[in-house]
């Protein structure tokens, strides 16, 4: 039956155009690229988890945009992240067409190649191949024209690294990347790359290392290598995917949020004991365990930026309350040495991409 009454069709969607806040840049001091023209906020945000499919898109662009007006200006994606694969450059795409595309000048964006993206023998590592199809496909996903920075993801002991230079400097030459940089290279491998990409007149700025409270790898010389070369460092898996935060601090083994299968194996009681400890130090400095994490990990010596990743905004803003923390003594410096009992060089069992470092 019919009543007479019209109904207009539902709207599926009214969007607020999003107006960044107008003192984004008052409260954050940014920091220079080694010796280039870049600079990169103290804190960055990564897309591998929380950004893909497993989230609701009004929670990732709130995280976004919220992340934009407290002085985030760098955002780190890779063709691989998700998940699915590829979905976390669809959604952040998404988020520049409709919010944050207008301040595309206000933004670092970062894509890679180098994990496994598609199936057969062109779909990762290193091949000039691989990488100029993935740069292109990751542009297309994020109607971009360019990325900022765009890297080599892992080293390849297969393919000959002027290939893989060569494809990097091909990009910059294209227009389709800024800047060109490294992730988990080994110090050597770092210092060939960049004789490389010197010579082809496009130089590395930047590496990207899994660095952490409990993954001290880099300072077995990468971060010396960084310094002499004139490059600059960002940290990834800062807070040890969680567990570097208050998240595990009360369990014992428990499964971990967000379905990081890779974090599993690492809630071990030794661990959460270490972890303990730390936020114990973390305590007497006035700080929770992740603003120590990423206060330590900027300290004098340290890196240029924190690559965190968070899953809300109540997140992002603990770990922003990281900056303008009090230095370290040398005495806290020394009492977290030995809580974490990671000596320089030891290879911690967190570091699971270590296994590109070790090419
Ligand atoms: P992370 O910062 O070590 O861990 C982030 C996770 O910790 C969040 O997703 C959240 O877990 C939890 N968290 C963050 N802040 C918290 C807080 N204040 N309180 C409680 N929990 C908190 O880093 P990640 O996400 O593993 O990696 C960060 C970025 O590094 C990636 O997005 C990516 O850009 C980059 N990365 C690069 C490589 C590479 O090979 N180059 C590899 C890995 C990562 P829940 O989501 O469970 O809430």
């Amino acid at each position: 039956m019919t009543t007479g009454e019209i109904h207009p069709a539902p709207t599926s969607e009214h969007h607020t155009p999003y107006v960044a806040a107008a003192d984004r840049y008052e409260s954050t001091t940014y920091r220079r690229v080694g010796a280039t023209g870049l600079a990169l906020p103290p804190i960055s945000l990564g897309m591998w988890w929380n950004f893909g499919d497993n989230r609701p898109f009004s929670t990732q662009r709130e995280i976004l945009t919220h992340a934009f007006d407290r002085g985030i200006t760098h955002f780190d994606l890779a063709n691989n992240y998700g998940p699915p694969a590829g979905s976390a450059e669809e959604n952040f795409g998404r988020v520049l067409a409709k919010d944050l595309g207008r301040y595309r000048d206000e933004l670092v964006i970062s894509s890679k190649a180098g994990w496994n993206m598609w199936p057969g023998p062109y779909g990762n590592l290193g091949s000039r191949k691989y990488i100029l199809a993935s740069a292109e496909a990751s542009l297309q996903r994020m109607g971009l024209d360019y990325v900022d920075l765009f890297y080599s993801h892992r080293a390849d002991a297969d393919t000959p690294l002027e290939e893989t230079i060569g494809a990097l400097h091909t990009l910059v030459q294209q227009g389709k990347a800024l800047y060109v940089g490294l992730s988990s290279y080994s110090p050597e491998r770092t210092v060939e790359a960049q004789r490389i990409a010197r010579e082809l007149g496009t130089p590395l700025v930047i590496h990207q290392p899994a660095y952490s409270l409990l993954n001290r790898w880099v300072e077995d010389g990468l971060l010396d290598t960084l310094a002499d070369q004139g490059m600059g460092s960002i940290a990834f898996t800062p807070l040890a995917q969680g567990l570097l935060t208050d998240k595990y601090l009360h369990d014992d083994g428990a499964a971990p949020s967000g379905g990081r299968t890779s974090l599993s194996g690492h809630l071990t009681p030794e661990n959460l004991d270490m972890v303990r400890a730390l936020n114990e130090v973390a305590g007497e400095r006035g700080q929770s365990l992740a603003q120590l994490a990423i206060s330590w990990l900027l300290r004098p010596g340290g890196v240029t930026s924190v690559l965190l990743g968070a899953s809300s905004t109540a997140q992002l803003d603990e770990n922003l309350g990281a900056l303008g923390s009090a230095p370290f003594s040398d005495e806290e410096l020394a009492r977290i040495d030995e809580i974490t009992g990671k000596r320089p060089g030891e290879v911690s069992s967190i570091d699971i991409w270590n296994v590109s470092a070790r090419i």
